[in-house]
């Protein structure tokens, strides 16, 4: 493709992309397609001949978009936001057009820069305390993630651990007594946790071990729940290494007790590491009333993870992990052969960070976040969460005045309500309830205010152009209209 080809297909992929955004709110967000629908439509082999962008661009509408569920529609409940914004946009074209699997500084050191102060800026935005600043022995790095940053940072906790248990030994003697504390290493969670902390327990090779959030505690973990977990692992013989604790849970948007459990959790920081998922609502530690949050977490975290593509208008992926002490990554994560070797990172004078993740290559991230941070602000940001926190009041306060309709199960918390439709019918079975997008079975009813909340997505006009709107309760409304006709 010429230089001026790219320019005209740019130009009408800008205009479809446009136009798609317009239309979002009369399509439908779930998308009709059948299992399958795609490879019939598809050529069985690749294309021997070169084809003209307008033919590609064209099976855009015909092929592609029937099979989109449209997240960014403002009219979509499910999950949780995953936001798009044309800054965000914008930033994902340039990493494109400066593509270099950048993993060292050397390799392309904007790259690196430029992440290191968008992580220093999160953090301040954030309200965390300058531990996890890059000035100290701390630092922000994006993730693909927030799963990516649980396992990775199981894994550091995992060799630092072994580290410091088998202190003083070498040779056969160090191995053995390695292979001895891997057996007996438990890593924790609640049990309402995302399943990303099993997960990363599974491929770290080390024990994981639910525990239980009570409904009394609003499915929260607490000083006592925890405390009890440790007490049990130390009273089988095993070793507690890892606690990740939740900002949000995935099921009711749970907050764990950070202030109880801080007086419990700050001493063994150098035992028991605990990371904080805040994969979704960590976005609202913008807002100045919940920072006593962030200073709480800040007491006792290592490790805390927010992703800005869920709530904090950028493009995914853009996963913010923070850590406390970055050698705690670097020591368990860095390997350098010689094909590595340079004398920027011999000589101690720049970040890798490769050694602060899993992979290798790494894509050019901090360019979308900058843009977005800059396009609308720190107090645009601020006004997008607050709005959507208000909304989630809103939508609480409608859907608790027809308890004719709907059971609240838990919030509104930050922007999500938790709900259960009623049966029309008594002998209707009360777990019978339907997604305000999907037929769920036995599920519960989560409404997060969407992804762009206003039909002008993605948020054209300034974050703080849209109103609260009433399609969630349309959408609940209707998802109680479809139990009916399902009787
Ligand atoms: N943690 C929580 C609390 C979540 O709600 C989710 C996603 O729903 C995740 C982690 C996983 O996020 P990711 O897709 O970035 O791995």
């Amino acid at each position: 493709m010429s230089a001026s080809s790219f320019v005209a297909a740019a130009q009408s992929s800008l205009d479809y992309i446009v136009s798609y955004y317009k239309r979002l709110t009369s399509i439908s967000p779930l998308s009709q397609v059948k299992p399958g629908y795609l490879r019939p439509l598809l050529p069985a082999s690749a294309p021997e001949s070169p084809e003209p962008w307008s033919t590609i661009q064209s099976d855009i509408e015909r092929l592609i978009e029937p099979g989109l569920t449209h997240w960014q529609s403002p009219n979509f409940m499910a999950f949780f936001p995953a936001s798009s914004t044309y800054p965000g946009m914008l930033g994902e074209l340039y990493s494109a057009a400066f593509t270099a699997p950048a993993f060292n500084w050397q390799c392309s050191p904007v790259v690196t820069e430029l992440e290191t102060v968008m992580m220093d800026w999160m953090c301040k935005l954030f309200g965390l305390s300058e531990d996890f600043l890059s000035e100290g022995e701390g630092g922000g790095v994006i993730q693909g993630s927030a799963s990516e940053a649980v396992v990775t940072c199981i894994v550091a906790a995992r060799e630092k651990a072994l580290l410091q248990h088998t202190a003083g030994l070498s040779g056969e003697a160090k191995d053995q007594k390695r292979a001895e504390v891997m057996a007996k290493l438990v890593a924790l969670g609640s049990e309402q946790a995302h399943s990303s902390v099993a997960k990363g327990a599974l491929i770290a090779g080390v024990r994981h071990r639910s525990i239980h959030a009570r409904t009394e505690d609003h499915f929260a973990l607490t000083h006592d729940s925890v405390s009890t977990a440790l007490q049990q692992c130390q009273n089988e013989g095993l070793i507690p290494f890892f606690l990740s604790l939740t900002l949000g849970t995935t099921n009711t948007c749970a907050i764990d007790d950070f202030v109880g459990l801080s007086p419990l959790l700050a001493p063994l920081q150098h035992e028991l590491w605990t990371h904080v998922d805040a994969a979704y609502a960590g976005a609202a530690l913008i807002l100045p009333k919940y920072q006593h949050l962030s200073a709480h977490i800040s007491t006792f975290a290592r490790s805390i993870d927010v992703n800005m593509h869920k709530w904090l208008l950028t493009n995914f992926d853009a996963s913010c992990l923070f850590v406390r002490r970055r050698r705690d990554l670097t020591d368990a994560l860095s390997i350098t052969p010689a094909y590595l070797r340079n004398h920027a990172s011999d000589a101690g004078l720049v970040t890798d960070y490769r050694d602060w993740q899993i992979p290798l290559g790494r894509r050019f991230r901090a360019l979308k976040i900058w843009f977005v941070v800059r396009t609308y602000g720190a107090q645009g940001l601020r006004d997008h969460i607050q709005r959507h926190c208000d909304m989630g009041e809103q939508f609480g306060t409608w859907i608790r005045a027809r308890h004719d309709l709907f059971s609240v199960v838990a919030g509104p918390s930050f922007a999500l309500n938790v709900f259960t439709i009623k049966p029309p019918t008594t002998n209707r079975h009360q777990s019978d309830t339907i997604h305000s997008t999907e037929i769920a079975e036995g599920g519960v009813t989560a409404a997060a205010a969407p992804s762009s909340s206003s039909s002008e997505s993605p948020l054209a006009d300034g974050v703080a152009a849209s109103k609260p709107s009433s399609s969630a309760v349309r959408a609940a409304a209707a998802a109680a209209a479809e139990v009916s006709s399902l009787e």
